[in-house]
């Protein structure tokens, strides 16, 4: 062969090998690295599922999620309102390190200036660096300033509402006396609030009676177009957050009432998204998580969740506020079981980056821990505590089966006397999870044991520059 020739003769060898290799290459990053889909509900309590005892709510799709794949039974969230809660579960981290709690201002309003700010690291953002396609769809509440939007934090595509779906009111009647009123008097319309697609706003006020299925549709339709490369999406329901709504198909179909038809119609797109991964052949490959961002927002009545046998709910460091359902999906990798091990929404980070092949952030303190051990093999879960945090102070510790609770407060404004307690009042979880019964008696050690905690914690606390209290 000439000189000429065997360029040539290479030339076509090297196409060759990579036409032979981009379709293996694709497979193997697509067989070696897990799809994760994070369903956050919101202001679902810990009772509002079948599968957690609700007696008349039915989710027969969520209950298969526990059947099939793991349930939790302690699985916690970082805080008991939407912001700073959404912060941890994105960022692993207590949202006080970020900023996105405030003693102030418990959550971001319309009026509001700050949001995530950008030296966070999203899951989104740390699963990107690893070939990762990543959608935010729903509710985002973490600034909706264009500096803080989901495309700004990792996420390639975008399609939900910025802030919760009882703000932009437009009635002139008081925000409870409005939203306490009969079902058939509140109205989608009422609500000025936008839905976006990336960074445009392309219905506003967004129609709330379809919302709940069509970020169910949303979540199907990117990963048919993204299924050949690992995906992670992340679909933070607006609902069941009050104000109300649900689609004509689930209307009058729960026997729980309009709350209940929306848990339902919740329940319908799990099991669409289900189906859909199964048909694909995506399931082996997938973990599906489902739990919610906070407790039931009680004051609200027939309107609001239930937390079951828990104490208190929504805005309340109680169990009830800050338990939550945690249902692990994904046959052949989730190994079965009931767990009543502690895990916490932060630990999604840690995990999951762990399973994508990725090493964690070092030069910032991380507070999830890596339960990867409890979701594929069953064995115990690494974390030991749970730090109830208000606002940016801390509440209640538990360690093990222990809560000591150093400062209880109930919910909100009128409902939320706060009251300090030295020594700390002493709960046994495993024995009064509905946290009635104080412990007398010597408990030094188990004390002592809090006081460490705290102590290492405190020692390396850096707050982050409150991100909720600067409004325009
Ligand atoms: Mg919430």
């Amino acid at each position: 062969m000439t000189t000429h020739t065997n360029t040539w003769f290479y030339y076509l060898l090297f196409i060759l090998f990579s036409l032979v290799n981009i379709p293996i290459e694709a497979q193997d990053a697509q067989g070696e690295k897990p799809n994760f889909i994070i369903i956050f509900a919101d202001d679902l309590g810990y009772g509002d599922l079948s599968s957690y005892g609700h007696p008349s709510i039915k989710t027969p799709y969520l209950d298969r999620m526990a059947e099939e794949g793991q349930k939790w039974t302690n699985f916690y969230v970082a805080a008991s309102v939407c912001t700073p809660s959404r912060a941890a579960i994105l960022t692993g981290r207590l949202p006080v390190r970020s900023g996105m709690a405030s003693s102030k201002r418990r959550v971001l309003f319309p009026d509001s200036k700050g949001g995530l700010p950008a030296s966070e690291i999203t899951l989104a953002e740390h699963l990107k660096s690893a070939g990762y396609n990543t959608a935010c769809i729903g509710k985002w509440h973490l600034g909706h300033k264009d500096a803080f939007l989901p495309t700004t934090h990792g996420f390639d595509y975008y399609f939900g509402i910025p802030y919760s779906n009882d703000m932009d009111r437009t009635s002139q009647l008081p925000y409870r006396e409005y939203l306490m009123q009969a079902d058939e008097k509140i109205k989608t319309e009422d609500f000025n609030v936008p839905l976006y697609r990336n960074t445009e706003i392309i219905e506003r006020p967004v129609n709330q009676n379809t919302i709940t299925k069509r970020y169910s549709e949303e979540t199907i339709n990117y990963i048919k177009e993204h299924k050949k490369s690992p995906f992670f999406v992340y679909l933070a329901h607006n609902l069941p957050h009050v104000p109300l709504f649900v689609s004509e198909e689930y209307k009058g179909k729960s026997a729980r009432g309009l709350y209940g038809d929306i848990i339902e119609e919740i329940d319908a797109g799990v099991g669409d998204i289900m189906n859909f991964l199964e048909e694909e052949g995506l399931a082996e490959n997938t973990i599906l998580v489902f739990t919610s961002d906070n407790g039931p927002w009680l004051t609200f009545k027939e309107k609001g969740g239930s937390a079951g046998l828990l104490r208190a709910g929504k805005g309340t460091t109680w169990e009830g506020g800050m338990r939550e359902p945690a249902l692990f999906w994904g046959p052949g990798t989730i190994k079965p079981g009931l767990r009543h091990d502690l895990g916490s929404s932060m630990d999604l980070f840690v995990t999951f980056s762990k399973m994508a092949g990725l090493e964690v952030p070092t030069d910032r303190e991380m507070d999830g821990v890596d339960i990867s051990g409890t979701l594929l093999n069953g064995n115990p879960s690494t974390r030991k505590s749970i730090l109830y945090y208000r606002g940016t102070e801390i509440y209640a510790v538990r360690i093990g089966k222990y809560k000591a609770h150093y400062i209880t407060q109930g919910e909100y404004g009128e409902f939320g006397k706060r009251e300090e307690h030295e020594p700390p009042i002493l709960y046994n979880l495993d024995t009064d999870p509905s946290e009635q019964f104080e412990l007398t008696g010597d408990y030094t050690d188990v004390l002592n044991e809090f006081d460490l905690i705290l102590e290492q914690h405190n020692a390396k606390l850096v707050k982050g520059k409150d991100q909720l209290v600067e409004r325009e």
